[in-house]
């Protein structure tokens, strides 16, 4: 985590947050470990007002001299976790089994292309 001044001297924290965690695969409900590499910049404004004007930003609010950092690592990590957690395609047992099962439905809607060819063929004579 550091600090620095934009363009436009705003001060900034540039910081990373990285964990593993422990999460329940909503497919196969077993656990999983869900990997966070999080890279954040947040701007640092005095009050609300200055915090509305901040576009590029994620902007926190310190309205005392001292800005406590846990909180603000604490809510990256809870945004960067996903909404529903699943195992990566080919890890989860169950979500593969339901995979091929709709492969094999897709190959068996899709029009056979030598039909189509049979079909041309009868409207040509
Ligand atoms: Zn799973």
């Amino acid at each position: 985590m550091r600090g620095e001044l934009d363009e436009v001297k705003r001060p900034l924290l540039i910081a990373h947050v990285s964990a593993d965690l422990q999460l329940l695969c909503q497919t196969c409900l077993t656990e999983m470990t869900f990997q966070i590499d999080h890279d954040f910049t947040l701007c640092v404004v005095p009050d609300e007002e200055q915090a509305e004007q901040i576009t590029e930003y994620d902007a926190v609010i310190a309205d005392d001299e001292e800005l406590s950092v846990l909180p603000l690592f604490e809510d990256e990590l809870i945004l960067s976790l996903p909404v529903v957690a699943h195992h990566a395609p080919g890890e989860c047992a169950v979500a593969e089994s339901l995979l091929r099962e709709d492969d094999e439905i897709e190959a068996s809607e899709k029009p056979n292309p030598f039909s189509v060819l049979a079909s041309l063929k009868k409207s040509s004579k």
